[in-house]
């Protein structure tokens, strides 16, 4: 396994491998990886000659006050973990690479990065959509490995790399749980014992819905109310948005049909924890 850190070294390795016909797998992170980025790099790793995992927290995707200064960043425990499960590749530059000194160019996916998570996190998926653009210029990688956890930034990148001809395809993973039904997620480290006992309200209250659907609820609105009860009954829990949207395009439903999106946002104490869950009728 090679650690990179220079965007011209990770071009060059890459356009190497590629010369030789090979195929390449690529996941990107923020690193302290878990099981879930685990399972993007297995199914990497089973599909591809070669597997690319990049690590970087990446600074503009953080408004000014969010985490990004204690973001997690186990170095050595993730190179442990990539290098175990066969990854080939390990880029992870740093942020004055990314962004070099009079750095002006953003990528934005007009609208979709305005809904849900877009309203109060502005600029945020103006941060993801750039830098993925940039490390889809530098890995070129034939299918990129995205996780539902984070179901509206898979849909704002299917979007850009459809719209800005990037010849990629992308393979979306499902969400990977504890047994207790919490999404893993980098940020989990935040909650103290109580509130990741909280904090399960979420994905409670996603099977809820789920139930409520297959029990025939179709009215959005009743769906929203129900879960809001349920998670309202947590002290420690903030409701930031409950949105139930076409899956492809993140337009609000009325009536549940189709492919729809079941997708929270939910404060517990000071940590934001979104969830969600895709109900296809
Ligand atoms: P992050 O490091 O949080 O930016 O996530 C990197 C990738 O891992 C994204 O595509 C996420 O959607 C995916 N991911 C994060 N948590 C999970 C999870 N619990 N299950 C599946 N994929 C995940």
């Amino acid at each position: 396994m090679k650690i990179i850190t220079r965007p011209a070294a990770m071009f060059k390795a890459v356009m190497a491998v590629k010369a030789k016909g090979k195929s390449v797998g690529f996941v990107p992170t923020m690193g302290a990886l878990h099981e879930g980025h685990l399972s993007l790099i297995r199914r990497a790793r089973k599909d591809n000659d070669i597997v690319v995992v990049s690590i970087f927290v990446n600074p503009a995707q953080f408004a000014p006050g969010e985490d990004l200064k204690k973001y997690p960043r186990p170095v050595s425990q993730d190179i442990a973990l990539c290098r175990k499960a066969g990854v080939d590749f390990i880029f992870s530059p740093s942020p004055k690479d990314i962004y070099p000194e009079g750095f002006k160019t953003y990528v934005s996916v007009d609208g979709l990065d305005r809904v849900l998570c877009g309203k109060s996190r502005p600029g945020h998926f103006r941060g993801v959509a750039t830098v993925v653009a940039k490390l889809l210029n530098i890995v070129w990688p034939d299918v990129i490995y995205l996780g539902q956890k984070d179901a509206q930034q898979a849909v704002i990148i299917k979007r850009m790399v459809e719209d800005l001809n990037f010849p990629a395809s992308i393979r979306i993973m499902p969400t990977v749980r504890e047994k207790s039904g919490l999404a893993l997620s980098s940020r989990n480290v935040y909650l103290n014992i109580k509130e990741k006992e909280d904090a399960l309200v979420l994905s409670k209250s996603l099977n809820l819905a789920s139930l409520l659907i297959k029990g025939g609820l179709r009215d959005a609105g009743r769906l929203t109310k129900r879960i809001r009860e349920l998670i309202s009954k947590k002290k420690s829990a903030k409701v930031d948005y409950i949105a139930i949207v076409n899956a492809d395009d993140l337009e609000p439903l009325n009536k549940i049909k189709g492919s729809c999106l079941i997708a929270l946002a939910v404060r517990i104490g000071k940590t934001r924890l979104i969830d969600n869950v895709l109900v296809k009728i």
